[in-house]
């Protein structure tokens, strides 16, 4: 038995004998001899009471079990706060495991993958391999809760700032914009993601000078680059609030002129399934912006918020698909065919098309096969301070001549 396995204990749990022998012997051929198996989930959970010595940091289950299913057993794991890694068996079929694997995705366990039984030696090597295992003694970080007045107060110190995430050409490197991402530069806790402070701020009415702020920046930011010979679309988020006044467009070009930068150079992305309950208004306000040159995207396409009939009624000359079909989609049929679609509809409406989330290589090439036009993800690059750009656009030059 060799002792080199990266995992600290690892639970196998299948109700055929056979299986079960089977994989603990190739578990011990590919160095991890620290397996104990069961046939039974509630023996199984018994290695999750809280007086184990050894904590089990990879789990390897069958789904269809007779005493309690694959998926049963999970929410089980989940409530006894297991945080490790896991690996799906199933002689059930791709689809079955990939609803699986979705689930457990969901409740945040560290998912290596999923195998078809008999499992090949190989790509059960690859999968154990392929991540690192996810660390027991990380807690997740406390979301705090901020409220309205602290927001409106860190707002009017200009506290809020933005970092530009690049949207890169797939068919020749080039960088053709960023997105603009809002961040809190807190005094006491840091800087703080969107996610903790837009929804609060949406419930309160903080969203017109927020925008408001956020655009002045933005397109600052802008002029400086064009100043810099950059000529860089620089696309800012709006919410549904910003659609409801009517005198929002006059806002906007105040803004552009102000700044001294042209329509072109603005993007602005939308997001919101209540496009269709204020519609006339929305309709009204993106009808306008783009008459004067603003180009209008449509965020997290695929996603609920963003629909094929807001598609069909509103003038976007941008289509952004969301991340969940993006990463990944080389090796998910489902992904891959809804990213596909989604781009050849984008091309029969005269829409040009943003992947949003390649992560990898993977995604980046299969983008490319496809005919997305741009890309935007940790691939490329991760959001950054303004002054980052030049430099990290240097690096990018070397980089990009291999990706083509
Ligand atoms: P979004 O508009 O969909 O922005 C993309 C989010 O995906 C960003 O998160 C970005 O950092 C993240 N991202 C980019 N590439 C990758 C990748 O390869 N992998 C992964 N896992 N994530 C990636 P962020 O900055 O936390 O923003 C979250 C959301 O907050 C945005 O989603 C947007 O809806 C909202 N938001 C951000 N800034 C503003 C703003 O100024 N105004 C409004 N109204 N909403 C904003
Ligand atoms: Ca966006
Ligand atoms: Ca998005």
């Amino acid at each position: 038995m060799k002792a080199n396995s990266r995992y600290g204990k690892i639970l196998v749990l299948d109700d055929d004998p056979f299986i079960l022998k089977l994989l603990s012997r190739q578990l011990v051929y590919l160095g991890h001899g620290n397996a104990v198996t069961c046939e039974r989930a509630s023996e199984a959970l018994a290695h999750f009471a809280p007086d184990q010595k050894k904590l089990v940091d990879l789990v390897i289950t069958d789904l269809q079990m007779p005493e309690m299913d694959g998926i049963e057993f999970l929410r089980n794991l989940v409530n006894r706060g297991y945080a490790g890694s896991l690996l799906l068996l199933s002689g059930e079929g791709s689809r079955i495991l990939q609803a699986a694997a979705r689930l457990a995705d969901e409740q945040g366990i560290h998912l290596l993958g999923a195998l078809e039984k008999p499992v090949d030696l190989e790509t059960l090597r690859q999968r154990l391999e392929d991540t690192e295992p996810k660390s027991r003694a990380l807690p997740k970080p406390v979301r705090k809760i901020y409220l309205p007045g602290q927001i409106r107060q860190a707002i009017a110190q200009g506290q809020l700032i933005c970092l530009y995430q690049p949207k890169v050409s797939l068919a020749d490197g080039s960088l053709a914009g960023v997105e603009s991402l809002v961040r809190w530069r807190h005094p006491q806790d840091g800087l703080i993601l969107p996610d903790q402070f837009i929804s609060v701020a949406e419930d309160n009415g903080l969203m017109d000078v927020l925008t408001r702020t956020v655009l002045i920046e933005a397109m600052d930011q802008a002029a400086r680059w064009c100043d810099a010979g950059l000529d860089l679309k620089v696309a800012v988020n709006i919410s549904m609030d910003n659609l409801c006044s009517l005198d929002f467009p006059d806002l906007v070009m105040q803004v552009l002129r102000d700044a001294g930068v042209g329509a072109q150079y603005l993007v602005l992305e939308v997001t919101e399934s209540r496009l269709m309950q204020e519609f006339v208004a929305s309709l009204d306000i993106l009808t306008r912006l783009r008459l004067k040159g603003v180009t209008l995207s449509i965020d997290d396409f695929g996603t609920g918020n963003s629909t094929l009939v807001q598609l069909r009624d509103f003038p976007f000359d941008e289509l952004k698909i969301d991340r969940s079909f993006v990463y990944g989609a080389w090796r998910d049929l489902k992904r891959r065919a809804i990213l596909e679609g989604s781009i050849q509809m984008a091309r029969k409406l005269k829409m040009h098309t943003v992947a949003e989330g390649a992560e990898d290589r993977n995604d980046w090439s299969l983008l490319r096969q496809l005919g997305c036009d741009l890309a935007q993800g940790y691939f490329c690059a991760k959001p950054m301070p303004a002054d980052q750009l030049p430099e990290w656009l240097g690096e990018w030059e070397i980089r990009r001549r291999n990706l083509l």
